[in-house]
């Protein structure tokens, strides 16, 4: 059985028993394995953008004994994918913006698609401003640590509501402030020390190039605190 790390076990996690799920990125092809060896989805389609991750994912699938189970795929994104083939769209393990990029490309396929289950690992405002201009509202979201790394995974589904976050909801995620999430909680914190340890070192300098940075650093913490307070008083 394949075992996985704290991050894919979360991402798999979000995945309902019966889907038929593509992963995009797929790389290894542990994810899929997974969810078809605990029996979690019933068909998956695991795809890639190049012939090496993908031989890979291949090799593993044989290993696994589950060919008829997983086809793969050699592709950009979601073009290689048939409207109506899967229910749900896995993609993780990329920066913020190229996740985009895939699912902008992607409308021919992502019409069907019944959630999504994403894990940017950059931008994480960016991302969540682009989902909402894509359509697609988060209706839960995890965040967790491993070994020192922050990470945050979400489900979204197509939504016609016209809400909009405010600024700390984009850049922390909308329901991880209103579960108070206790690892969130330990990313503020973080991130306030990392701030301020910028600050400090930026303090003597007289260049303008300085003072701009300074300016933005502090821009970004009094975001931060903001969202710590916002934590705290609800
Ligand atoms: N999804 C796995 C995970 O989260 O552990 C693997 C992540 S791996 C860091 C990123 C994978 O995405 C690589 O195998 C890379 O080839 C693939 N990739 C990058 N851009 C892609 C694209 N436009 N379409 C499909 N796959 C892409």
């Amino acid at each position: 059985m394949t075992e996985l790390s704290k991050r894919l076990q979360t991402i798999a996690s979000f995945v309902r028993p019966g889907s038929r799920i593509a992963d995009v990125g797929t790389d290894h092809g542990f994810l899929p394995i997974y969810l078809i060896e605990q029996e979690i989805a019933s068909h998956g389609i695991a795809m890639d953008v190049r012939k090496g991750p993908l031989s890979r994912a291949q090799e593993h699938i044989a290993e696994a004994g589950l060919e008829e189970k997983i086809e793969t795929r050699l592709g950009n994104g979601l073009e290689k994918l048939i409207p109506g083939e899967a229910d749900t769209v896995i993609i993780a393990g990329m920066g913020g913006p190229l996740m985009l990029d895939i699912l902008r490309a992607g409308s021919h396929a992502s019409g069907d698609v019944e959630r999504f289950v994403l894990s940017p690992q950059s931008d994480w405002r960016g991302f969540r401003l682009g989902l909402r201009e894509l359509g697609l509202q988060i209706v839960r979201e995890e965040m967790i640590c491993e070994d020192g790394k922050y990470y945050v995974i979400m489900e979204a589904v197509h939504d016609v509501s016209t809400r909009v976050e405010e600024e700390s909801e984009l850049r922390f995620g909308r329901l991880l402030l209103e579960e108070k999430h206790p690892v969130l909680l330990e990313y503020l914190l973080w991130q306030t020390d990392i701030l301020t340890g910028i600050l400090e070192k930026l303090c003597d300098g007289e260049k303008p190039e300085a003072e701009r940075r300074r300016e933005q650093i502090r821009q970004e913490l009094n975001f931060v605190e903001a969202a710590l307070e916002q934590i705290r008083k609800r």
